[in-house]
Protein backbone atom coordinates (compact mmCIF):
# COMPACT_ATOMS: atom_id res chain seq x y z
CA UNK A 1 0.00 0.00 0.00
CA UNK A 2 1.93 2.81 -1.19
CA UNK A 3 1.71 6.42 0.51
CA UNK A 4 3.96 9.30 -0.30
CA UNK A 5 3.72 12.87 0.91
CA UNK A 6 4.77 16.54 -0.02
CA UNK A 7 5.63 18.04 3.15
CA UNK A 8 6.50 21.51 1.80
CA UNK A 9 6.94 23.90 4.80
CA UNK A 10 4.94 27.45 3.66
CA UNK A 11 7.75 29.29 3.70
CA UNK A 12 7.15 31.51 0.19
CA UNK A 13 6.13 30.26 -3.13
CA UNK A 14 7.02 26.63 -4.39
CA UNK A 15 10.35 27.16 -6.28
CA UNK A 16 11.24 24.75 -9.21
CA UNK A 17 13.12 21.83 -6.86
CA UNK A 18 9.54 21.74 -4.91
CA UNK A 19 7.75 20.86 -8.07
CA UNK A 20 10.13 18.01 -9.18
CA UNK A 21 9.99 16.54 -5.41
CA UNK A 22 6.17 17.03 -5.92
CA UNK A 23 6.25 15.36 -9.34
CA UNK A 24 7.99 12.57 -8.31
CA UNK A 25 6.29 11.62 -5.53
CA UNK A 26 3.02 11.82 -7.35
CA UNK A 27 3.91 9.97 -10.30
CA UNK A 28 5.67 7.25 -7.98
CA UNK A 29 2.18 7.03 -6.02
CA UNK A 30 -0.33 6.55 -9.27
CA UNK A 31 2.52 4.13 -10.79
CA UNK A 32 1.50 1.94 -7.87
CA UNK A 33 -2.05 2.77 -7.24
CA UNK A 34 -1.46 4.60 -3.95
CA UNK A 35 -1.75 7.71 -2.43
CA UNK A 36 -0.38 11.17 -2.86
CA UNK A 37 -0.39 13.67 0.47
CA UNK A 38 0.08 17.28 1.17
CA UNK A 39 1.15 17.76 4.56
CA UNK A 40 2.07 21.32 5.29
CA UNK A 41 4.96 21.49 7.80
CA UNK A 42 4.25 25.06 9.36
CA UNK A 43 5.66 24.37 13.32
CA UNK A 44 8.74 27.37 12.20
CA UNK A 45 6.16 29.87 13.13
CA UNK A 46 9.19 32.50 12.14
CA UNK A 47 9.22 31.21 9.31
CA UNK A 48 5.29 31.11 8.18
CA UNK A 49 4.70 33.17 4.92
CA UNK A 50 1.02 34.38 4.04
CA UNK A 51 -0.55 32.88 1.68
CA UNK A 52 2.30 30.20 0.79
CA UNK A 53 0.32 27.40 1.52
CA UNK A 54 -2.42 27.99 -1.29
CA UNK A 55 0.37 28.82 -3.53
CA UNK A 56 1.60 25.35 -3.06
CA UNK A 57 -2.23 24.13 -3.74
CA UNK A 58 -2.42 26.42 -6.91
CA UNK A 59 0.78 25.39 -8.46
CA UNK A 60 0.31 21.55 -7.80
CA UNK A 61 -3.36 21.98 -9.51
CA UNK A 62 -2.05 23.81 -12.13
CA UNK A 63 0.99 21.04 -13.03
CA UNK A 64 -1.89 18.51 -12.64
CA UNK A 65 -0.67 16.80 -10.75
CA UNK A 66 -3.06 17.07 -7.31
CA UNK A 67 -3.12 15.43 -4.19
CA UNK A 68 -5.48 13.00 -2.80
CA UNK A 69 -5.43 14.17 1.14
CA UNK A 70 -4.57 17.26 2.13
CA UNK A 71 -5.11 20.04 4.15
CA UNK A 72 -8.85 21.77 3.01
CA UNK A 73 -8.52 25.05 2.37
CA UNK A 74 -10.81 27.66 3.37
CA UNK A 75 -9.96 29.91 -0.05
CA UNK A 76 -8.90 26.82 -1.96
CA UNK A 77 -11.19 23.86 -3.44
CA UNK A 78 -8.65 21.07 -2.37
CA UNK A 79 -10.94 17.78 -3.27
CA UNK A 80 -9.36 16.15 -0.62
CA UNK A 81 -10.39 13.06 0.94
CA UNK A 82 -9.40 14.29 4.34
CA UNK A 83 -9.74 11.14 6.05
CA UNK A 84 -8.50 9.09 8.99
CA UNK A 85 -5.12 10.90 8.70
CA UNK A 86 -5.81 14.24 9.25
CA UNK A 87 -5.06 17.24 9.68
CA UNK A 88 -2.56 17.70 7.61
CA UNK A 89 -0.95 21.02 8.81
CA UNK A 90 1.60 20.01 11.59
CA UNK A 91 0.02 23.72 13.36
CA UNK A 92 -3.42 21.70 13.61
CA UNK A 93 -1.46 18.61 15.13
CA UNK A 94 0.50 20.77 17.51
CA UNK A 95 -1.03 18.48 21.03
CA UNK A 96 0.11 15.84 19.65
CA UNK A 97 4.01 15.55 19.76
CA UNK A 98 4.87 16.59 22.91
CA UNK A 99 3.71 13.01 24.39
CA UNK A 100 6.39 11.90 21.78
CA UNK A 101 8.83 13.36 22.83
CA UNK A 102 8.27 12.48 26.41
CA UNK A 103 8.26 8.90 25.31
CA UNK A 104 11.20 9.08 24.07
CA UNK A 105 12.83 10.79 27.45
CA UNK A 106 11.16 7.81 29.44
CA UNK A 107 12.90 5.30 26.64
CA UNK A 108 16.05 7.16 27.35
CA UNK A 109 16.78 8.19 24.01
CA UNK A 110 16.15 11.86 24.90
CA UNK A 111 16.66 14.79 27.48
CA UNK A 112 15.97 18.23 28.74
CA UNK A 113 18.26 20.48 28.37
CA UNK A 114 18.17 23.75 29.72
CA UNK A 115 20.97 26.02 28.06
CA UNK A 116 20.32 29.49 27.63
CA UNK A 117 20.62 30.94 24.16
CA UNK A 118 23.44 33.32 25.27
CA UNK A 119 25.68 30.00 26.95
CA UNK A 120 25.37 28.16 23.60
CA UNK A 121 26.40 31.36 21.37
CA UNK A 122 29.40 31.54 23.66
CA UNK A 123 30.52 27.99 23.17
CA UNK A 124 29.70 28.66 19.55
CA UNK A 125 32.26 31.67 18.95
CA UNK A 126 34.37 29.75 21.56
CA UNK A 127 34.97 27.03 18.76
CA UNK A 128 35.19 29.02 16.19
CA UNK A 129 37.98 31.24 17.62
CA UNK A 130 40.11 27.81 18.20
CA UNK A 131 38.74 27.26 14.20
CA UNK A 132 36.36 24.22 15.89
CA UNK A 133 32.80 23.65 15.20
CA UNK A 134 30.82 23.30 17.88
CA UNK A 135 28.71 20.02 18.18
CA UNK A 136 26.30 19.12 21.08
CA UNK A 137 26.85 15.40 21.52
CA UNK A 138 28.12 12.98 24.16
CA UNK A 139 31.95 14.87 23.55
CA UNK A 140 30.54 17.46 25.42
CA UNK A 141 26.75 17.33 26.87
CA UNK A 142 27.82 16.74 30.67
CA UNK A 143 29.92 19.47 30.42
CA UNK A 144 26.60 21.59 29.52
CA UNK A 145 23.37 21.99 30.80
CA UNK A 146 20.89 19.46 30.75
CA UNK A 147 19.29 16.64 32.34
CA UNK A 148 22.27 14.12 32.09
CA UNK A 149 24.17 16.42 34.07
CA UNK A 150 22.58 17.76 36.32
CA UNK A 151 21.00 16.20 39.45
CA UNK A 152 17.29 14.94 39.52
CA UNK A 153 16.36 17.83 41.88
CA UNK A 154 18.45 20.37 39.63
CA UNK A 155 16.01 19.11 36.66
CA UNK A 156 12.92 19.36 38.78
CA UNK A 157 13.72 22.57 40.02
CA UNK A 158 14.23 24.27 36.62
CA UNK A 159 11.41 22.93 34.79
CA UNK A 160 9.12 23.90 37.68
CA UNK A 161 10.37 27.47 37.98
CA UNK A 162 9.52 27.34 34.38
CA UNK A 163 13.27 27.51 33.06
CA UNK A 164 13.13 27.53 29.06
CA UNK A 165 13.87 23.52 28.31
CA UNK A 166 14.08 21.99 24.89
CA UNK A 167 14.41 18.66 24.55
CA UNK A 168 17.40 17.26 22.58
CA UNK A 169 17.70 13.46 21.08
CA UNK A 170 20.39 11.08 22.90
CA UNK A 171 22.96 10.46 19.84
CA UNK A 172 24.63 7.68 20.52
CA UNK A 173 28.24 7.10 20.88
CA UNK A 174 31.09 4.81 18.85
CA UNK A 175 28.24 3.16 16.65
CA UNK A 176 27.97 2.94 13.15
CA UNK A 177 24.36 3.40 11.27
CA UNK A 178 23.46 1.38 8.46
CA UNK A 179 21.52 3.50 6.58
CA UNK A 180 19.59 2.86 3.12
CA UNK A 181 18.56 4.88 0.80
CA UNK A 182 16.81 3.69 -2.87
CA UNK A 183 18.44 6.33 -5.36
CA UNK A 184 21.69 6.15 -3.35
CA UNK A 185 22.29 2.69 -1.89
CA UNK A 186 23.87 1.63 1.54
CA UNK A 187 25.43 4.40 3.46
CA UNK A 188 26.89 4.04 6.37
CA UNK A 189 27.21 6.54 9.35
CA UNK A 190 29.59 7.23 12.15
CA UNK A 191 27.30 8.41 15.41
CA UNK A 192 30.57 10.31 16.57
CA UNK A 193 29.42 13.00 13.94
CA UNK A 194 26.28 13.47 14.55
CA UNK A 195 24.96 15.71 17.40
CA UNK A 196 21.94 15.76 19.65
CA UNK A 197 18.98 16.99 17.62
CA UNK A 198 16.83 19.22 19.09
CA UNK A 199 13.16 17.82 18.91
CA UNK A 200 11.28 19.62 20.91
CA UNK A 201 11.57 23.09 21.19
CA UNK A 202 10.31 25.76 24.54
CA UNK A 203 7.51 27.55 22.14
CA UNK A 204 5.64 24.00 22.63
CA UNK A 205 6.27 23.22 19.23
CA UNK A 206 8.07 20.22 18.11
CA UNK A 207 10.77 20.60 15.33
CA UNK A 208 10.77 19.45 11.90
CA UNK A 209 12.92 16.27 12.58
CA UNK A 210 9.90 15.35 15.67
CA UNK A 211 7.06 15.96 13.58
CA UNK A 212 8.23 14.94 10.64
CA UNK A 213 8.84 11.60 11.78
CA UNK A 214 6.01 11.42 13.94
CA UNK A 215 3.79 12.20 10.98
CA UNK A 216 5.19 10.16 8.36
CA UNK A 217 4.59 7.03 11.05
CA UNK A 218 1.07 8.33 11.97
CA UNK A 219 0.26 8.89 8.66
CA UNK A 220 1.54 5.22 7.19
CA UNK A 221 3.95 6.94 4.88
CA UNK A 222 5.55 4.21 2.76
CA UNK A 223 7.55 5.79 0.90
CA UNK A 224 9.74 9.13 1.94
CA UNK A 225 10.57 10.73 -1.39
CA UNK A 226 12.65 14.28 -0.48
CA UNK A 227 15.45 16.29 -2.39
CA UNK A 228 18.84 16.00 -1.58
CA UNK A 229 19.34 18.28 1.20
CA UNK A 230 17.75 16.28 3.79
CA UNK A 231 20.02 13.13 3.37
CA UNK A 232 21.77 14.84 6.48
CA UNK A 233 18.82 13.88 8.57
CA UNK A 234 18.95 10.26 7.64
CA UNK A 235 20.86 9.37 10.38
CA UNK A 236 18.59 10.95 13.05
CA UNK A 237 15.63 10.03 11.57
CA UNK A 238 16.41 6.20 11.29
CA UNK A 239 17.47 6.38 14.58
CA UNK A 240 13.98 8.11 15.86
CA UNK A 241 12.44 5.47 14.09
CA UNK A 242 14.25 3.17 15.84
CA UNK A 243 13.86 4.34 19.02
CA UNK A 244 10.58 4.73 18.94
CA UNK A 245 10.11 0.79 17.75
CA UNK A 246 8.63 2.08 14.17
CA UNK A 247 9.23 0.44 10.89
CA UNK A 248 10.88 3.32 8.98
CA UNK A 249 9.70 4.15 5.42
CA UNK A 250 12.02 3.59 2.48
CA UNK A 251 13.85 6.59 1.54
CA UNK A 252 14.58 8.10 -1.85
CA UNK A 253 16.87 11.41 -2.24
CA UNK A 254 16.96 13.27 -5.11
CA UNK A 255 19.72 14.88 -6.70
CA UNK A 256 20.49 18.85 -6.92
CA UNK A 257 18.83 20.87 -9.24
CA UNK A 258 22.09 22.71 -10.54
CA UNK A 259 22.48 25.61 -11.89
CA UNK A 260 22.37 25.96 -16.32
CA UNK A 261 26.54 26.41 -15.85
CA UNK A 262 26.21 22.80 -13.98
CA UNK A 263 28.59 24.48 -11.13
CA UNK A 264 26.52 24.93 -7.65
CA UNK A 265 23.03 24.74 -6.65
CA UNK A 266 19.87 26.33 -8.63
CA UNK A 267 18.63 29.76 -6.88
CA UNK A 268 16.24 31.86 -7.10
CA UNK A 269 19.09 34.83 -8.08
CA UNK A 270 19.77 32.32 -10.84
CA UNK A 271 16.08 32.91 -12.54
CA UNK A 272 15.96 36.95 -11.84
CA UNK A 273 19.57 37.34 -13.35
CA UNK A 274 19.23 35.24 -15.94
CA UNK A 275 16.06 35.48 -17.19
CA UNK A 276 13.89 32.66 -16.39
CA UNK A 277 11.30 31.90 -13.88
CA UNK A 278 12.13 29.60 -10.72
CA UNK A 279 8.40 29.57 -9.67
CA UNK A 280 5.66 27.70 -11.19
CA UNK A 281 3.01 30.59 -10.99
CA UNK A 282 4.15 34.23 -9.98
CA UNK A 283 4.44 35.13 -6.69
CA UNK A 284 3.95 38.70 -5.06
CA UNK A 285 5.53 38.22 -1.64
CA UNK A 286 3.26 39.68 0.66
CA UNK A 287 5.85 41.66 3.17
CA UNK A 288 8.00 43.05 -0.06
CA UNK A 289 5.25 43.59 -2.55
CA UNK A 290 8.43 42.12 -4.95
CA UNK A 291 6.60 40.37 -7.98
CA UNK A 292 8.57 37.15 -9.25
CA UNK A 293 8.09 35.59 -12.71
CA UNK A 294 6.30 32.54 -12.92
CA UNK A 295 6.21 29.85 -15.95
CA UNK A 296 2.20 29.73 -16.10
CA UNK A 297 2.19 33.72 -16.68
CA UNK A 298 5.16 33.36 -18.65
CA UNK A 299 3.80 31.32 -21.55
CA UNK A 300 4.64 27.72 -20.32
CA UNK A 301 1.97 24.94 -20.83
CA UNK A 302 1.97 22.91 -17.70
CA UNK A 303 2.67 20.00 -20.15
CA UNK A 304 5.83 21.50 -20.98
CA UNK A 305 6.60 21.71 -17.30
CA UNK A 306 5.94 18.09 -16.02
CA UNK A 307 7.54 16.46 -18.80
CA UNK A 308 10.96 19.03 -18.38
CA UNK A 309 10.78 18.76 -14.18
CA UNK A 310 10.46 14.65 -15.08
CA UNK A 311 13.82 14.97 -16.33
CA UNK A 312 15.55 16.67 -14.28
CA UNK A 313 17.51 13.30 -12.28
CA UNK A 314 15.57 10.88 -13.96
CA UNK A 315 15.53 9.18 -17.81
CA UNK A 316 13.11 6.40 -19.28
CA UNK A 317 16.75 4.94 -20.24
CA UNK A 318 15.80 4.98 -23.89
CA UNK A 319 16.07 7.90 -26.51
CA UNK A 320 12.06 8.85 -25.80
CA UNK A 321 11.66 12.42 -24.41
CA UNK A 322 8.34 13.18 -24.80
CA UNK A 323 5.72 11.89 -22.12
CA UNK A 324 2.59 12.55 -21.58
CA UNK A 325 1.56 12.41 -17.85
CA UNK A 326 -0.10 9.07 -18.22
CA UNK A 327 3.51 7.94 -20.09
CA UNK A 328 5.31 9.40 -16.94
CA UNK A 329 3.16 7.52 -14.32
CA UNK A 330 4.01 3.95 -16.11
CA UNK A 331 7.70 4.99 -17.04
CA UNK A 332 8.76 5.94 -13.53
CA UNK A 333 10.79 4.19 -11.58
CA UNK A 334 12.94 5.56 -8.04
CA UNK A 335 15.81 3.03 -9.51
CA UNK A 336 16.12 5.11 -12.89
CA UNK A 337 16.81 8.36 -11.02
CA UNK A 338 20.03 9.96 -11.14
CA UNK A 339 22.85 10.79 -7.78
CA UNK A 340 24.39 13.63 -9.73
CA UNK A 341 23.09 16.53 -9.79
CA UNK A 342 20.31 17.59 -12.81
CA UNK A 343 22.13 20.66 -14.45
CA UNK A 344 18.79 22.84 -15.72
CA UNK A 345 18.55 24.18 -18.88
CA UNK A 346 15.95 26.69 -19.87
CA UNK A 347 16.59 26.35 -23.65
CA UNK A 348 15.34 22.90 -22.97
CA UNK A 349 11.89 23.20 -21.02
CA UNK A 350 11.30 26.38 -24.21
CA UNK A 351 11.74 22.56 -26.29
CA UNK A 352 9.37 20.99 -24.43
CA UNK A 353 7.26 24.07 -24.49
CA UNK A 354 7.67 24.53 -28.57
CA UNK A 355 6.44 20.77 -28.96
CA UNK A 356 3.60 21.06 -26.59
CA UNK A 357 2.54 24.26 -28.82
CA UNK A 358 2.12 21.93 -31.34
CA UNK A 359 -0.23 19.98 -29.13
CA UNK A 360 -2.55 22.54 -28.26
CA UNK A 361 -6.34 23.04 -29.45
CA UNK A 362 -6.19 25.86 -32.08
CA UNK A 363 -9.48 26.85 -30.78
CA UNK A 364 -8.23 27.40 -27.03
CA UNK A 365 -4.83 28.86 -27.97
CA UNK A 366 -7.57 32.02 -30.47
CA UNK A 367 -8.85 32.08 -26.89
CA UNK A 368 -6.00 33.47 -25.36
CA UNK A 369 -4.68 34.93 -28.56
CA UNK A 370 -7.66 37.08 -29.65
CA UNK A 371 -7.33 40.37 -26.68
CA UNK A 372 -3.80 40.43 -27.73
CA UNK A 373 -5.06 40.53 -31.45
CA UNK A 374 -8.00 43.30 -30.56
CA UNK A 375 -5.68 45.29 -28.48
CA UNK A 376 -2.64 45.75 -31.06
CA UNK A 377 -5.45 46.59 -33.51
CA UNK A 378 -7.11 48.86 -31.64
CA UNK A 379 -3.80 50.51 -31.20
CA UNK A 380 -3.04 50.05 -34.87
CA UNK A 381 -6.67 52.01 -36.21
CA UNK A 382 -5.78 54.82 -33.44
CA UNK A 383 -2.19 55.19 -35.00
CA UNK A 384 -2.74 55.17 -38.69
CA UNK A 385 -6.44 56.37 -37.87
CA UNK A 386 -7.49 53.73 -41.15
CA UNK A 387 -9.68 50.76 -40.09
CA UNK A 388 -7.75 47.61 -40.54
CA UNK A 389 -7.62 45.42 -43.47
CA UNK A 390 -9.72 42.32 -43.60
CA UNK A 391 -13.04 43.37 -45.86
CA UNK A 392 -14.13 40.01 -46.90
CA UNK A 393 -15.37 36.67 -45.03
CA UNK A 394 -14.46 33.95 -46.88
CA UNK A 395 -16.04 30.50 -46.44
CA UNK A 396 -16.61 29.35 -43.01
CA UNK A 397 -14.81 32.25 -41.42
CA UNK A 398 -17.81 33.98 -39.64
CA UNK A 399 -18.63 37.59 -39.72
CA UNK A 400 -15.85 39.53 -37.97
CA UNK A 401 -15.48 43.59 -37.67
CA UNK A 402 -11.96 45.06 -37.48
CA UNK A 403 -12.18 45.93 -34.17
CA UNK A 404 -13.20 42.20 -33.10
CA UNK A 405 -11.78 39.57 -35.49
CA UNK A 406 -13.98 36.94 -35.14
CA UNK A 407 -11.84 34.26 -33.14
CA UNK A 408 -12.85 31.37 -35.53
CA UNK A 409 -10.52 33.26 -38.47
CA UNK A 410 -8.18 33.93 -35.09
CA UNK A 411 -7.85 30.00 -35.01
CA UNK A 412 -7.40 29.03 -38.58
CA UNK A 413 -4.51 31.46 -38.51
CA UNK A 414 -2.92 30.34 -35.01
CA UNK A 415 -3.20 26.72 -37.18
CA UNK A 416 -0.66 27.98 -39.98
CA UNK A 417 1.68 29.63 -37.80
CA UNK A 418 1.92 27.43 -34.96
CA UNK A 419 5.07 25.11 -35.51
CA UNK A 420 7.22 28.72 -35.38
CA UNK A 421 5.60 29.73 -32.02
CA UNK A 422 7.06 28.79 -28.86
CA UNK A 423 4.59 31.02 -26.90
CA UNK A 424 1.44 32.48 -27.19
CA UNK A 425 3.45 35.68 -26.83
CA UNK A 426 5.06 34.76 -30.40
CA UNK A 427 2.12 35.33 -32.15
CA UNK A 428 1.65 38.38 -33.38
CA UNK A 429 4.73 38.84 -34.50
CA UNK A 430 4.11 35.57 -36.49
CA UNK A 431 0.63 36.76 -37.75
CA UNK A 432 -0.13 40.68 -37.62
CA UNK A 433 -0.38 40.71 -41.30
CA UNK A 434 -3.11 38.49 -41.34
CA UNK A 435 -5.22 40.66 -39.54
CA UNK A 436 -3.94 44.47 -40.79
CA UNK A 437 -2.19 45.69 -43.88
CA UNK A 438 1.26 45.54 -43.95
CA UNK A 439 2.37 49.36 -44.14
CA UNK A 440 6.24 49.36 -44.69
CA UNK A 441 8.55 46.64 -46.09
CA UNK A 442 11.35 44.94 -44.66
CA UNK A 443 14.18 46.50 -46.60
CA UNK A 444 16.30 43.74 -47.37
CA UNK A 445 13.97 41.90 -48.58
CA UNK A 446 12.45 44.34 -50.87
CA UNK A 447 15.76 44.36 -52.48
CA UNK A 448 16.11 40.59 -52.81
CA UNK A 449 12.11 40.24 -53.90
CA UNK A 450 11.61 43.50 -56.07
CA UNK A 451 13.65 43.67 -59.22
CA UNK A 452 13.19 44.90 -62.62
CA UNK A 453 9.85 43.39 -63.96
CA UNK A 454 8.36 42.30 -60.84
CA UNK A 455 5.71 44.84 -61.10
CA UNK A 456 4.59 44.01 -64.30
CA UNK A 457 4.94 40.44 -62.89
CA UNK A 458 2.18 41.68 -60.06
CA UNK A 459 0.05 42.87 -62.87
CA UNK A 460 -0.21 39.87 -64.04
CA UNK A 461 -1.05 38.41 -60.98
CA UNK A 462 -3.73 40.65 -60.43
CA UNK A 463 -5.29 39.80 -63.31
CA UNK A 464 -5.44 36.00 -62.82
CA UNK A 465 -6.63 36.20 -59.22
CA UNK A 466 -9.32 39.11 -60.08
CA UNK A 467 -10.76 35.84 -62.55
CA UNK A 468 -11.11 33.60 -59.86
CA UNK A 469 -14.41 33.10 -59.46
CA UNK A 470 -14.43 30.48 -56.28
CA UNK A 471 -11.48 31.93 -54.23
CA UNK A 472 -10.30 28.67 -52.21
CA UNK A 473 -6.50 27.84 -51.37
CA UNK A 474 -6.40 25.63 -53.90
CA UNK A 475 -7.56 27.25 -56.93
CA UNK A 476 -5.44 30.45 -56.41
CA UNK A 477 -2.39 27.85 -55.77
CA UNK A 478 -3.47 25.98 -59.55
CA UNK A 479 -4.66 29.50 -60.80
CA UNK A 480 -0.79 30.99 -59.95
CA UNK A 481 1.25 27.83 -60.45
CA UNK A 482 -0.28 26.36 -64.10
CA UNK A 483 0.50 30.12 -65.34
CA UNK A 484 4.27 30.26 -64.09
CA UNK A 485 4.73 26.54 -65.41
CA UNK A 486 2.93 27.88 -68.91
CA UNK A 487 4.76 30.62 -69.29
CA UNK A 488 8.06 29.24 -68.21
CA UNK A 489 8.96 32.01 -65.22
CA UNK A 490 10.91 31.69 -62.26
CA UNK A 491 9.12 30.68 -59.76
CA UNK A 492 10.90 32.67 -57.29
CA UNK A 493 9.97 35.57 -59.73
CA UNK A 494 6.55 35.71 -58.86
CA UNK A 495 6.25 34.31 -55.47
CA UNK A 496 8.72 36.08 -53.92
CA UNK A 497 7.13 39.62 -54.69
CA UNK A 498 4.03 38.43 -53.73
CA UNK A 499 5.14 37.10 -50.62
CA UNK A 500 6.89 41.36 -49.92
CA UNK A 501 3.44 42.54 -51.14
CA UNK A 502 1.10 40.58 -48.60
CA UNK A 503 3.34 40.34 -45.24
CA UNK A 504 5.74 43.04 -45.79
CA UNK A 505 8.76 40.59 -45.15
CA UNK A 506 10.09 37.37 -46.89
CA UNK A 507 8.20 35.28 -43.96
CA UNK A 508 5.00 33.41 -43.04
CA UNK A 509 3.38 30.72 -43.91
CA UNK A 510 1.55 29.27 -47.35
CA UNK A 511 1.45 32.25 -49.56
CA UNK A 512 -1.86 30.66 -51.17
CA UNK A 513 -3.19 30.37 -47.61
CA UNK A 514 -2.29 33.81 -46.60
CA UNK A 515 -4.44 34.72 -49.65
CA UNK A 516 -7.24 33.11 -49.22
CA UNK A 517 -7.15 34.10 -45.48
CA UNK A 518 -6.99 37.82 -45.76
CA UNK A 519 -9.57 37.52 -48.88
CA UNK A 520 -9.31 38.48 -52.33
CA UNK A 521 -9.88 42.00 -52.13
CA UNK A 522 -7.34 42.68 -49.81
CA UNK A 523 -4.81 40.73 -51.94
CA UNK A 524 -5.86 43.00 -53.91
CA UNK A 525 -5.22 45.75 -52.59
CA UNK A 526 -1.60 45.04 -51.07
CA UNK A 527 -0.73 43.85 -54.77
CA UNK A 528 -1.54 47.17 -55.75
CA UNK A 529 0.28 49.26 -52.36
CA UNK A 530 3.49 47.09 -53.77
CA UNK A 531 3.24 48.44 -57.23
CA UNK A 532 2.16 52.02 -56.13
N1 LIG B 1 9.34 20.40 5.43
C1 LIG B 1 10.45 19.85 4.73
C2 LIG B 1 10.68 20.75 3.50
O1 LIG B 1 10.30 21.85 3.55
C3 LIG B 1 10.14 18.43 4.34
C4 LIG B 1 11.33 17.57 4.13
C5 LIG B 1 10.88 16.14 4.00
O2 LIG B 1 10.25 15.83 2.97
O3 LIG B 1 11.13 15.36 4.92
O4 LIG B 1 11.24 20.38 2.51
Amino acid sequence: NVRVRFAPSPTGPLHIGGVRTALFNYLFAKKHNGTFVLRIEDTDQNRYVEGAEDYIINALNWCGIPFDEGPTSATLSTGSKNEQFGPYRQSERKLLYKQYAEELIAKGKAYYAFDTAEALDAHRKDHEAKGKTFIYNWHNRLKLSNSLSLSENEVKAKIEAGDDYVIRFKSPQDETLHLKDIIRGDIKIDTNVLDDKVLFKSDGMPTYHLANIVDDHLMEISHVIRGEEWLPSLALHQQLYDAFGWNAPEFAHLPLILKPTGKGKLSKRDGDKLGFPVFPLEWKDPKTREVSRGYKEDGYFPEAMVNFLAFLGWNPGTEQEIFSLKELINAFELERVNKSGARFDPEKIKWFNHHYMQEQDNEELAKVFKPIVDAKLNVIASETKQSVAIDEITTSQAPRNDSNIDENFIALVVGLVKERATFISDFWDLTHYFFSTPNNYDEKALKKAFKEGSEDVLRDVMALINAINDYTTENIQNTIKGWITSNEIGFGKVMMPLRLALVGALQGPDVFDIMFMIGKNETLKRMENAIA
